[in-house]
């Protein structure tokens, strides 16, 4: 799909954001947005790079009644030397492909999706910001824009990109978080979406997400849509336990998003010699593990904060609670590491880095 991306520039920018250090997490928008659209018979068209701007949309468009819609994030970041870098945005574009088959939305070429990510990141480089820490958010998403009431796979879809200056997530030090493990409400089952982002699976998570919240929890812990019985994910985060040296993680065999954080730690934890098992993972024996104090790290992973440390596990009536309430130190040269190489601190020896 070697398609040309049309450009056309703002004559209007706005004015960029004065303070980096008061930027949060995707508040304001850079100025200007991809767009691709799809018709069923010709396939992908019209890529063109425009002013950042609403949307118009026919109350009857599709997406707005059966949430047929993808996205994906990631970040673009700057380095010391003024070089702007993505990571691993390949496996954005293969990863959005398969939550595009199971929605039944076109696929994109990756190569070309890397391309249009690029290109905006380009044309908008003055966004990304440049205080330490700070990123340019990107998120990619694609939506049914057929009009019509009947359930059916749309024929028109529209591709867009978004970039948003964000803050550092850590502005005032890596905090640990308490999760609740929640043991009502599930995220996923077998068959079902929790392999893809989609906006559906957030749709349904978000009850659960608040009511932690209310309860002080800053997210929830997953666990399988069957049993309730082996742990799953957190959020918008996958989790990872070290118990006895070990690492476990739940294996990504369709309930559990196949996150590029958590593929990433697992490759570096492989490097430095620990065992990582990708499997199930009952949450009374990390229970247990706990009480017997052998409970060392537990951290979520995810683009946003990288790592998230965890001091404290409610489930039932029990909590663990998790190295003394501090991040553990797998946690924090996990955390160097990768954040070393996506600011380019660190040599990207595996690779995993693309320059604008
Ligand atoms: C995006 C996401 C993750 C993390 O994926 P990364 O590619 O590491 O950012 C984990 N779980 C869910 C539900 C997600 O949507």
């Amino acid at each position: 799909m070697a398609m040309n991306i049309s450009i056309t520039r703002t004559t209007n920018p706005k004015p960029r954001p004065a303070d980096e250090s008061k930027l949060g997490f995707a508040k304001q928008f850079s100025d200007h947005m991809f767009l691709m659209d799809y018709t069923a018979g010709v396939g992908w068209h019209d890529a063109r790079i425009v002013p950042y701007a609403p949307f118009e949309m026919d109350p009857a468009t599709v997406v707005l009644h059966y949430a047929q819609e993808i996205f994906e994030g990631l970040k673009a970041y700057r380095t010391a030397e003024d070089k702007i870098l993505l990571f691993r945005p390949d496996c954005n574009a293969n990863r959005m492909n398969d939550s595009a088959d199971r929605l039944c939305i076109p696929r994109i070429d990756p190569d070309f999706f890397v391309e249009a990510v690029r290109t905006l990141v380009d044309v908008d480089k003055d966004w990304v910001p440049h205080l330490d820490g700070t990123s340019l958010y990107i998120r990619p998403f694609i939506f049914a824009n057929d009009v019509g009431l009947g359930v059916h796979a749309s024929k028109h879809y529209v591709f867009c990109i978004i970039t948003a200056p964000s803050g550092a997530y850590y502005a005032e030090g890596i905090n640990p978080v308490r999760i609740y493990v929640e043991d009502d409400y599930i995220r996923a089952a077998p068959g079902l979406t929790g392999f893809t982002k989609c906006g559906g699976n957030y749709a349904a998570s978000i009850k659960a997400g608040e009511l932690a919240e209310e309860q002080g929890f800053a997210q929830v812990l997953w666990l399988d849509g069957i049993e309730k019985k082996y742990v799953e994910e957190v959020g918008s985060m996958n989790i990872m336990f070290k118990i006895d040296g070990k690492i476990y993680t739940a294996a990504t065999v369709g309930t559990v998003l196949p996150g590029v954080t958590r593929r990433s730690i697992i490759e570096l934890c492989k490097d430095w010699g620990y065992e990582v098992i990708e499997g199930k993972l009952a949450i009374a024996d990390i229970m247990a593990a706990a009480r017997e104090g052998k409970l060392e790290e537990v951290f979520g992973t995810g683009t946003a904060a990288v790592v998230s440390p965890v001091k404290e596990l409610r489930w039932k009536d029990e909590t663990a609670y998790i190295s003394g309430g501090k991040i553990g130190p797998l946690t924090q040269k996990l955390y160097d590491t990768l954040t070393g190489i996506q600011w380019g601190k660190l040599p990207d020896t595996k690779g995993w880095t693309v320059e604008v």
